[in-house]
């Protein structure tokens, strides 16, 4: 019966951060996780659940790439380009 209450805390728990979870903190088209290195498109799950802290604003891809970042594998900001 106790684990039956832990996992309800944990359902509040969860679902309150998924209120707090603010949009991104720019309003550039990209954004970076200056925690991980990534960018990601500013519509990508991943910006509304990154720590405002570690956010990092790209105006465009050569931005981001130029800054060390490397593309989100989740949303693709940015693919290389193949050889052909
Ligand atoms: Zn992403």
């Amino acid at each position: 019966m106790k684990k039956f209450f832990v996992a309800i805390i944990a359902v509040i728990i969860m679902t309150t951060a998924v209120v707090l979870a603010a949009p991104p903190k720019y309003d550039t088209p990209y954004i970076g996780n200056s925690y991980r290195k990534t960018f990601h498109k500013r519509d990508c799950p991943s910006v509304i659940q990154m720590n405002h802290e570690n956010q990092v604003p790209f105006r465009s891809v050569d931005e981001a790439l130029n800054a060390g970042y490397s593309p989100c594998g989740n949303c693709k900001p940015w693919t290389p380009p193949r050889r052909s």
